[in-house]
């Protein structure tokens, strides 16, 4: 079969307690992108138990069709018979890329299905495009293949082809696509799956299910992110600064916010600083703080960087904020290509100003 007679850009969604979840809305959003520079349609993939209403509702958000199997041994997820449903999909309907969204179910299920196609796979893309590829080796162009776009390990932001291969696999991380409105007058294709259960499948039996509680740090969620970076280690001068005060400032900052203006704001933080696991910051600082790669990916109204150079990694998990304030004592930091307000100067001395003004009390401390 030729490579052009694979049809559609499929995203594979997820639902919880009835509804899909707003990672499945964003590669939904994604597909739909693909999909219209190509001239295909956008399919969703569902595979679960109690599918009616979120099939429906993967339509009114941008599916042309939806390609599902709702079965009562498929209400829990196990890797392999989901792995198995969705390959036979693949085979049978033939897509020209498959999305997933780079979380944990993506993660797990998203490299077996590639490799039980025999196709490629990049995960942890912030972006996805459609261009022609040249494919020296071959002395051939492929033409309109996606770009997937995501963080290299050193500091640039690297392209990924899969030209020869379909469908072309791709993990997209949360928060990099805005959901598409929700359009219940959309009609769209049902195929249904009735796939038999394979007893060679069900090595691992799910014997009960807990629900873990969720944090309550929401970065995702917050209007106002205010970060905090190795910076907070020294003053302007170089002198060591007890990184608890730092933190104490910045938190001051985002409680501000939240009590006298009402304004939904979280702190974060860069990977350096928690990875220093500093004794003074011991569970204030943790891991479900960090912005970045490995961390979470934010898009508030304000990004505001305390002493955070802005390395390429933690910039894709931030660069989505719609205006970005930096406070850097380095001119040259990178921070500072990318911030809509670049202020050089001591946070220990700017922040506590800028809390003055807000009405947070003299000097802010
Ligand atoms: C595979 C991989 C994944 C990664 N994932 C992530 C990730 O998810 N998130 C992440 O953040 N990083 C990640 N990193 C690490 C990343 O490369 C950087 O090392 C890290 O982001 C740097 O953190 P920082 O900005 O706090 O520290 P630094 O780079 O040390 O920057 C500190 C900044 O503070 C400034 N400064 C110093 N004193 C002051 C002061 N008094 N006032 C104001 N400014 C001051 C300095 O000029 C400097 O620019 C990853 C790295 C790798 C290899």
């Amino acid at each position: 079969m030729s490579l052009e007679q694979y049809r559609d850009v499929w995203a594979y969604c997820v639902a919880e307690k009835g509804k899909l979840t707003r990672p499945s809305l964003e590669i939904l959003a994604a597909a739909r992108k693909v999909a219209d520079q190509i001239g295909q349609k956008v399919g969703a993939v569902l595979v679960g138990y109690g599918l009616d209403q979120v099939v429906d509702e993967a339509i009114a958000r941008g599916a042309d069709l939806v390609v599902y199997a709702d079965e009562p041994w498929l209400s829990s997820y196990l890797c392999l018979p989901y792995t198995r449903v969705v390959c036979e999909m693949a085979e049978k309907l033939k897509p020209y890329a498959l999305i997933f969204v780079a979380d944990e179910l993506g993660r797990d299920l998203s490299p077996r299905v590639a490799y039980r196609l025999n196709t490629g796979l990049a995960t942890d893309n912030i972006s996805l495009a459609v261009e022609d590829y040249y494919f020296g080796p071959l002395n051939t162009t492929f033409k309109n293949v996606i770009a997937q776009i995501r963080p290299d390990f050193a500091t640039r932001v690297a392209k990924i082809f899969t030209p020869r291969h379909r469908p072309q696999i791709a993990s997209i991380r949360p928060g990099n696509y805005e959901p598409l409105p929700e359009d219940w007058s959309r009609k769209g294709e049902k195929i249904r799956f009735r796939p038999q259960p394979n007893p060679e499948d069900f090595s691992v039996q799910i014997i009960e299910e807990k629900e873990v509680p969720k944090s309550s740090i929401d970065l995702e969620g917050a209007t106002v992110v205010v970060t905090i970076g190795l910076g907070i280690l020294k003053d302007g001068a170089g002198n060591p600064k007890n990184p608890k005060e730092g933190y104490e400032i910045a938190k001051k900052l985002v409680d501000l916010l939240k009590e006298k203006y009402g304004v939904k704001s979280e702190l974060g933080a860069t990977r350096a600083l928690i990875h220093a696991e500093l004794k003074e910051l011991e569970g204030l600082v943790t891991s479900e703080r960090q912005v970045g790669q490995t961390g979470k990916t934010v898009s508030p109204e304000i990004y505001v960087a305390l002493g955070v150079s802005g390395s390429v990694q933690h910039r894709v998990g931030m660069i989505k904020s719609k205006k970005i304030i930096a406070i850097n004592t380095d001119p040259k930091a990178p921070i500072f290509e990318i911030a809509h307000y670049g202020i050089r100067g001591d946070l220990y001395q700017l922040v506590p100003n800028i809390i003055g003004l807000l009405g947070g009390g003299a000097g802010g401390r």
